[in-house]
């Protein structure tokens, strides 16, 4: 006998964010990540209609890992009536819990489309609700759905906590990827080899038509960077993300500092967010690879080094301006988006003694993108802010696998994959990795359009 498994991809099919599989057909229906929409204003504005499916209705949600496009809906989920479990690991809990109590404010700041129950939508108490739900597994703990149905989470490399769920009924297998980690990361561990015998695999596709500029050079550059800096005399601002990349910077610098390469000058971590998540590193440090696991060992605080200052309150963010140059401040928004960043830039980037070091990818419209196209001024509130400071970039930060990594990570579990779905990506993304699966790898492969309900036919 048949049984017939629905995969109505209620977001994340031909875009990078807001990830929502609904799956229907066994005895109790799940969701996999329940993530807000983000990039413009009509994907943000699309976040405050109606789900498609009744969360009444929804007994289980899998969180994949903590990054807002797989969680930010949550809250609304709840709100909207969803009373089931949520499972994760716990790291990815944990984290979820300082990203989501962050979420409110900046939905609340944000020009675009904001429903007007929103302060209700992420209120403490709908987050009270939302942790009660929230249950907790370690990779490879096997958790039963129901009857016949398990899951187990597999370390996908990406963030910390981050998982590929891997589903079992009767001996038959598929995989909802999630994001997966641009392996080798400094450090987390490298993605894991997923079992052999997996038939289906929902997977992402964001960088499905690129592939990353080399990682060499990456400390060299940030290195020469925080040298010149320093010789200058002057201010070196980095737009951080709190997540990943804010610990892998830590990590860097504790390394450049500690090993003498770059002297001690003040290092202001000037984020709540990421001192938040970088607490939470250390609590975990046990998922972290263990070539860092053994500097830990040996007595090293890899988040902390000489010069390293945490600036929590706005208080003593305000008071960073007084200290002596050269320093250095990381703070977010990644994009200059907002946040603590904007008030440094408002004070710093008219200063050609000073650096601005880009991290990652900035979208178009982004403020971080205007500058680092070059612009010769920038408005900042009212303000117009000559841009005389250095602009650096360090690329090769990415937390996704490139074309070539997706390909390979398929290719390495493909022995009884019967179907691939593409998902998470722009359109020619998602299009492109689908072709190459099908053409070097002679798997049928096949990328869902939002709303699509996709099948897949197990044995009972
Ligand atoms: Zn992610």
């Amino acid at each position: 006998m048949k049984k017939e498994i629905t995969i109505t991809c209620s977001g994340g099919a031909l875009s990078p964010t807001g990830a929502n599989f609904l799956v229907q057909g066994f005895e109790k229906t799940f969701l996999v990540d329940c993530g807000l929409l983000q990039g413009s204003k009509m994907a943000e504005e699309s976040n405050w209609k109606p789900f498609s499916y009744d969360p009444k209705q929804v007994d289980v949600l899998f969180v994949t890992h903590a990054h807002l496009d797989h969680i930010g809906l949550i809250p609304k989920l709840i709100f909207d009536g969803f009373s089931g479990k949520i499972v994760s690991t716990h790291a990815t809990k944990d984290i979820a819990k300082v990203m989501l109590e962050d979420t409110a404010s900046i939905l609340a700041n944000s020009e675009s489309g904001k429903p007007f129950h929103l302060e209700e939508m992420y209120s403490p108490k709908i987050l009270h609700k939302l942790f009660s739900l929230w249950k907790t597994v370690d990779y490879h703990e096997k958790y039963q759905v129901c009857k016949d149905l398990s899951v187990e989470a597999f370390d996908a490399g990406h963030v910390l906590g981050s998982s590929m769920f891997v589903f079992e009924y009767k001996q038959q297998k598929f995989v909802f990827t999630g994001d997966l980690g641009n392996s080798p990361s400094p450090l987390l561990k490298d993605t894991e080899k997923l079992p052999d015998d997996i038939e289906y695999m929902l997977i992402e596709s964001v960088y499905g038509d690129r592939n990353h500029e080399s990682k060499e050079g990456r400390r060299g550059i940030l290195k020469s960077v925080l040298l010149q800096n320093y010789h200058r005399g002057g201010v070196l601002m980095v737009p951080i993300f709190s997540l990943e990349r804010t610990q892998e910077f830590l990590y860097e610098f504790n390394e450049l500092i500690e090993s003498g390469e770059v002297p001690t000058m003040p290092v202001f971590l000037d984020s709540p967010l990421a001192i938040k998540v970088t607490q939470i590193f250390k609590k975990y440090t046990h998922l972290l690879k263990d070539t860092v696991q053994k500097d830990i060992m040996e007595g090293d605080n890899i988040f902390k080094f000489p010069g390293l200052k945490e600036t929590e309150t706005a208080q003593e963010s305000k008071s960073i301006v007084r200290k002596p140059n050269p320093k250095v401040i990381l703070a977010g928004a990644g994009m200059s988006t907002g946040g603590r960043i904007v008030h440094h830039e408002k004070e710093y980037l008219s200063d050609k003694n000073n650096t601005l070091l880009i991290t990652g990818f900035q979208t178009p419209s982004s403020l971080g993108r205007m500058i680092e196209e070059g612009a010769k001024t920038i408005l900042l509130g009212e303000q117009t802010i000559p841009v005389r400071a250095h602009i650096e970039a360090v690329k090769g930060y990415s937390g996704h696998k490139d074309s070539d990594g997706l390909v390979q990570f398929v290719s390495d579990s493909s022995k009884k994959l019967k179907k691939v779905f593409v998902a998470m990506g722009e359109m020619k993304s998602s299009l492109f990795l689908a072709q190459r699966i099908k053409e070097e790898l002679g798997v049928p492969s096949f990328v869902p359009q939002p709303g699509e309900v996709i099948k897949i036919s197990l044995n009972d």
